[in-house]
């Protein structure tokens, strides 16, 4: 079928190609170069053939550029396309350049900042189909593309001369291909309109825009060099929502607004959306709704709101993918059937056909570039406002962010630097001590002042949340969070970070760029051991390199040449004839300079119990209804340097569990009842070899994979699997609560870790673990043995919690001996979207207990 249509693709290309030459100039319409109705049932245009098509535009218009910048994750080209008139393409360095001045208004004159904002121009990024599976945006995008290189009617040419378009069709072009492949293969099947069985972005399909303050993918950080490069007064983010409520949804948000956002942000963030929804009622576009649902907490998906600029997202309802939807008046939500303000325009339901999805996005985009050129003025005037209050913030303000050199695990702040980094934020280091407010800092310390263009970044993410009591009505029930409500990357990865409210002066210099430590090994000829230090999330990968060496564990803690050293220790010993060959040190020194890591050598190793590592054998459960978590701890592994074999459904049989000594099985992936007996859905139902399930056979080979010395790894919702299917008798103490009496619905919250155990190697006593929506047990459970508990009181670190009694003094991560083997859960989220780097050591000491 693919084969079938591109093939279809490339003659109706050969054509056009002939029909353009003789016609020098002239760009044929989308659906015409095609040779298919864009919007028609079914018709997806692929990435590779949108960047064709661009290309093919760029040839004959002197209004479009295309920059490519990068690869994605597998590999395919990212890239942009910058749109403007042919004037402002002439002076484009000189547009950018005052718009950096806008943003960065250190040395500029009052004077010269009222220019630009008189002179300037708007920039916009367009930033299309993020989400694979919200299959209109892209092409919504092709035909705004074509209109903006060849119309030449007043809306055109006013955007044309106010508007610089940084355009993206496609964020995701991976998934955006895989999907379409996967839609068009099963298309006039039994199993039409199926949903994907993989992540659409390797590692963490839909969660790729949760990924803009952590930068973890390649496609963010291909995103924040474009933000960076010209900082774009707003960019729109096209997404699609469910069928039955609105027909599009525009800004204003929802409170609660991130208090560190600038408020004349959050007025041109109004007045943007208020303009779109104008334009596109006014145009005879039904069910326009402004302020629901979607709020502005969490920069996860707002770098801009940081950076001086504004995220437009719209929601356009989605149907069946490229297919269209019967939806009755009477089947939408009870708010939709009336006019309010902010849905002055009621849909009379209907068929909702995949051609006007496509028009609402290709409608929306042009509301907006209008809206870039008719409000340029007051958006560059907001931008300045904002800038001028970061580069220059109130009294009350802090002054600075110190990272003290002297750090538990120096790589993992390393990282942290790095975001921040790469997030435009300046910083800066120590060249000797200093002392403020009473403490002294080290040399090699490092300094993030405020007062600069992204200060607000760096707070925001260095600062604990405090998330809003927001009340439905006075009197009312709480209005509960539409998404996480923490992100604070010190208590996230354990980093020190003090906030500094005094101005203060140190022997400073500007950093070029954060780079990890070199890595150190100490000792010499008399070196008997070599220690590896557990808090280091680091040790672990270089683990996986010396297990092969000898490599063991000290049991307890221990103190060394006056040094005490953690339960959970590596300790490599030297063999004798290593003095004469020194293999061994070469191979130490090696890996802690790869790792970048500080291996000690001592001279003697007290009488400590010692616990040979063994080479690690790790497997991960994939269900073919992908979950992200499994997908970011994947990324946690490849990053780690920690290699691992997935299994699917039909993999869980004695044969192949005898392979490893430990199986992740990861939440996410559908009901525990699924993945026995498979899908059972009827309609767009799932292809037979994606459907099945392990089977009775397959819970039979768990349970003696476990009782012959295996480890079941279970985290948030995945340990129901044990309850339903492996004889775990226990239900979560929050079971049967409602939402009013216990809701978390993305907080760090304390816990205790009982860091002589060795799941809870290397951890501090108190670590921030990541609620959402998980479960905690009972503090006594049996035979199991507790690794992390939440305390009596403040459980709450960072975010929101509702019904904080219920989880005080109760379990959050138990360990269930069965057999030789162990049964682990951890209610929470360990890997937390590749930001919990405290508690990744959760599952990589797993790892290194397995199989002993
Ligand atoms: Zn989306």
């Amino acid at each position: 079928m693919l084969k079938k249509s591109i093939l279809f693709l490339v003659v109706a290309l050969s054509v056009w190609s002939c029909a353009v030459d003789t016609k020098s100039g002239s760009i044929p319409h989308p659906s015409e170069y095609f040779g298919r109705e864009i919007g028609d049932p079914g018709v997806l245009i692929p990435h590779s053939k949108i960047l064709e098509y661009y290309r093919f535009m760029e040839e004959r218009s002197d209004r479009v550029k295309v920059v490519e910048i990068g690869e994605t994750t597998e590999g395919r080209p990212f890239y942009y396309a910058i749109v403007t008139s042919p004037e402002n393409h002439a002076r484009l360095d000189n547009l950018i350049n005052m718009n950096s001045n806008l943003y960065d208004p250190r040395g500029v004159s009052d004077g010269e900042i009222q220019q630009i904002v008189r002179e300037g121009k708007t920039f916009m990024v367009a930033n299309h189909q993020i989400h694979s599976t919200e299959v209109g945006a892209s092409q919504g995008a092709l035909l705004m593309a074509h209109r903006m290189a060849t119309g030449d009617d007043h809306e055109v040419s006013r955007i044309l001369d106010n508007v610089v378009l940084i355009h993206v069709p496609v964020h995701n072009p991976d998934g955006q291909e895989r999907v379409y492949e996967w839609l068009d293969k099963w298309r006039g099947t039994e199993h039409e309109n199926s949903r994907p069985p993989f992540l659409y972005q390797k590692y963490v399909g839909h969660d790729n825009n949760r990924d803009w303050y952590m930068f973890t993918q390649v496609e963010t950080q291909l995103s924040i060099e474009i933000q960076n490069k010209f900082h774009p007064q707003f960019t729109l983010d096209q997404h699609q929502m469910g069928s039955r409520g609105a027909r599009i949804f525009v800004p204003p948000f929802e409170d609660p607004w991130e208090p560190g956002i600038d408020p004349a942000l959050i007025a041109s963030n109004n007045m943007i959306g208020t303009y779109m929804g104008q334009y596109l009622t006014s145009r005879g576009l039904k069910g326009v709704e402004w302020k629901n649902r979607y709020d502005a907490w969490t920069p996860a998906r707002a770098y801009y709101h940081y950076h001086g600029g504004v995220r437009i997202l719209t929601e356009v309802a989605g149907a069946n993918f490229a297919d269209e939807l019967d939806i009755p008046f009477d089947s939408l939500g009870s708010d939709y059937q009336r006019l309010r303000w902010n849905f002055p325009m009621p849909w009379e339901g209907g068929t909702w056909t995949f051609k006007e999805i496509v028009n609402y996005h290709y409608t929306s985009s042009m509301a907006a570039l209008l809206a870039g050129a008719d409000l340029r003025e007051q958006l560059l005037a907001g931008m300045a406002a904002s800038q001028k209050r970061s580069v220059e913030p109130g009294e009350d303000s802090p002054f600075a962010f110190i990272v003290p050199y002297n750090q538990t695990d120096p790589p993992t702040a390393t990282k942290l630097l790095q975001v921040l980094e790469m997030a435009d934020v300046e910083i800066e280091k120590a060249q000797t001590s200093f002392s403020v407010a009473g403490n002294k800092y080290g040399e090699g310390s490092h300094v993030i002042k405020f007062a600069q263009p992204a200060g607000r970044f760096a707070k925001t993410v260095l600062e604990r949340q405090d998330y809003p009591k927001i009340f439905m009505y006075e009197g009312g029930p709480l209005d509960p969070p539409y998404d996480v409500t923490a992100h604070t990357l010190p208590l996230l990865m354990n980093v020190d970070v003090d906030f500094v409210y005094e101005p203060f002066s140190a022997n400073l210099t500007k950093v070029d760029e954060i780079q990890f430590p070199k890595g150190s090994v100490t000792g010499g000829r008399n070196t008997v051991a070599w220690l590896l230090d557990p808090r280091v999330n680091h040790s672990y990968s270089a683990a996986v390199e010396l297990a092969k060496h000898g490599l063991t564990r000290v049991m307890d803690r221990f103190t060394v040449g006056g040094t005490v050293w953690p339960a959970g220790t590596f300790v490599l010993q030297r063999r004798s004839s290593d003095e004469m060959t020194g293999e061994m040190a070469g191979l130490v020194k090696d890996v802690a300079s790869r790792f970048h890591i500080d291996i000690t050598g001592v001279d003697n190793l007290p009488n400590v119990s010692l616990k040979p590592v063994i080479a690690p054998k790790v497997a991960i459960y994939q269900s073919y209804s992908p979950s992200m978590p499994e997908g970011w701890f994947r990324w946690v592994l490849d990053e780690h340097k920690i290699p691992y074999d997935i299994l699917h459904y039909d993999d869980i049989n004695d044969a192949r569990l005898t392979n490893y000594s430990i199986l992740f099985l990861p939440p996410g992936g559908g009901s525990p009842k699924m993945m026995v007996e498979g899908q059972t859905n009827v309609e767009n139902s799932t292809p037979p070899a994606y459907a099945d399930g392990i089977g009775e056979e397959g819970v039979d080979a768990l349970d003696k994979f476990v009782q012959g010395g295996g480890t079941l790894y279970t985290w948030s919702g995945a340990w129901r699997f044990l309850q339903q299917y492996m004889n775990v008798d226990v239900k979560a103490v929050n079971d049967g609560l409602d939402r009013t009496e216990f809701n978390i619905p993305g907080s760090l919250l304390r816990v205790n870790v009982d860091t002589s155990h060795p799941l809870g190697f290397g951890l501090t006593d108190e670590t921030a673990i990541f609620f959402r929506r998980d479960s905690a047990w009972p503090a006594n459970m049996g035979d199991a043995n507790v690794i992390a508990s939440y305390p009596a009181d403040d459980l709450l670190l960072s975010g929101w919690i509702q019904g904080e009694d219920v989880l005080v003094n109760q379990a959050a991560m138990v360990e269930i001996p069965r057999g030789k083997g162990r049964m682990v859960m951890t209610g929470f989220y360990p890997e937390y979207r590749g930001q919990a780097h405290q508690t990744y050591k959760m599952m990589f000491n797993a790892i290194f207990y397995a199989g002993d």
